[in-house]
């Protein structure tokens, strides 16, 4: 049996998504002529509750795209040390968005506002430039799926408000942090000035990320877009996948968090994992080496990645059901004992 559970990025797009990209109706999107793409647009800002939102090649780019317009060349955003935007962009926001970073560090990805802040620079020193925006990941990808909800979220913002900055949202996994707590979508964004997340994590759209904000800030938005080389022409079919993940997929993000408790809970027992730390589609284990981990799991057809020497990242997804779930939990406690 063959199990994939190194990322929700590898599902496969399942047949009535195929039916809906066939189907979609598509246009030039560089002029702006994609019925599907406005479609798509209009229904994520829609459940966002932001003015406007624009559909981008990854969430990559939709994060640098954010970061750019909260943030000029030369000055600071503010982010948690292991935070997708400055850890696993490439280098993007300072090669290409001339912006400067600084982190703060974390327990697992939980938020402290407290702890931003003391980080956030509010004037201009001999050496120092002014904090511009500070970026929150929810659910924090790398903390393990941790999820971060109103209190401190509102809490930071109000901290944000006095200092004059703004607050981007990387919520690539945003649907898991509303499915687990039951938060509606638009509270879970609201404190945030810009907002991204991804259509093709745990919604299973092959393609697919978007930016929303407000209306004026989308239009600037369309200009990076281009600039970074994101303008897409008859990009319809992607979007199309897009609205049916929305659609059908969002509610099952439950399974995928019952199957991933699941596993944690079968390997606590073991030591490396602390069962009630997982509320998403992430479960982490703590080994003593996590490539002999990978390596040996895959003999027995379970892939998962090691996140550093002494870390495996075990993600649930679409493609993966109650009996792959079985084995996996079969093979990892074989690894374990
Ligand atoms: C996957 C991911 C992204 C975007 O990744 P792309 O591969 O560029 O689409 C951004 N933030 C987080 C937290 C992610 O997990």
């Amino acid at each position: 049996m063959h199990v994939d559970l190194r990322s929700d990025t590898v599902t496969q797009p399942t047949a009535g998504m195929r039916e809906a990209m066939m189907r979609a109706p598509v246009g030039d999107d560089v002029y702006g002529e994609d019925p599907s793409v406005a479609a798509l647009q209009t229904e994520v800002a829609q459940i966002l509750g932001k003015e406007a939102a624009l559909f981008v090649p990854s969430g990559s780019m939709a994060n640098q795209i954010a970061m750019q317009l909260l943030v000029g060349r030369g000055e600071e955003l503010l982010a948690e040390a292991d935070a997708h935007v400055v850890a696993n962009e490439v280098g993007a926001a300072a090669a290409i968005g001339g912006i400067s970073t600084r982190t703060w560090p974390s327990d697992k990805g939980r938020l402290d506002p407290a702890i931003v802040d003391q980080y956030i620079r509010r004037r201009v020193g001999y050496h120092t430039v002014a904090t511009r925006a500070v970026a929150v990941e929810n659910t924090h990808n790398r903390g393990g799926g941790t999820v971060i909800l109103p209190p401190e979220l509102n809490r930071l913002r109000d901290i944000a408000d006095e200092a004059g900055v703004a607050l981007h949202l990387d919520g690539a996994r945003i649907w898991n942090a509303h499915v687990a707590s039951g938060v509606p979508l638009a509270e879970l964004v609201a404190p945030f000035d810009t907002v991204s997340v991804c259509l093709s994590k745990g919604l299973g759209a092959p393609v697919g990320s978007v930016v929303a904000s407000t209306a004026e800030r989308v239009e600037l938005a369309t200009m990076l877009r281009k600039r970074m080389g994101g303008g897409m022409r008859q990009a319809g079919m992607l979007a199309a996948a897009g609205s049916y993940a929305l659609t059908h997929h969002m509610g099952l993000l439950a399974h995928d968090h019952a199957r991933a408790s699941r596993l944690a809970q079968a390997l606590e027992p073991y030591g490396v994992t602390d069962a009630g730390s997982v509320s998403t589609n992430i479960v982490q284990l703590r080994v003593p080496d996590s490539a002999e981990f990978v390596r040996e799991a895959k003999v027995d057809g379970v892939l998962v990645s090691a996140m550093d020497a002494g870390t495996v990242r075990v993600v649930t997804h679409l493609d993966v059901d109650d009996e792959q779930m079985d084995h996996a939990v079969a093979v990892m406690s074989k690894l374990l004992a």
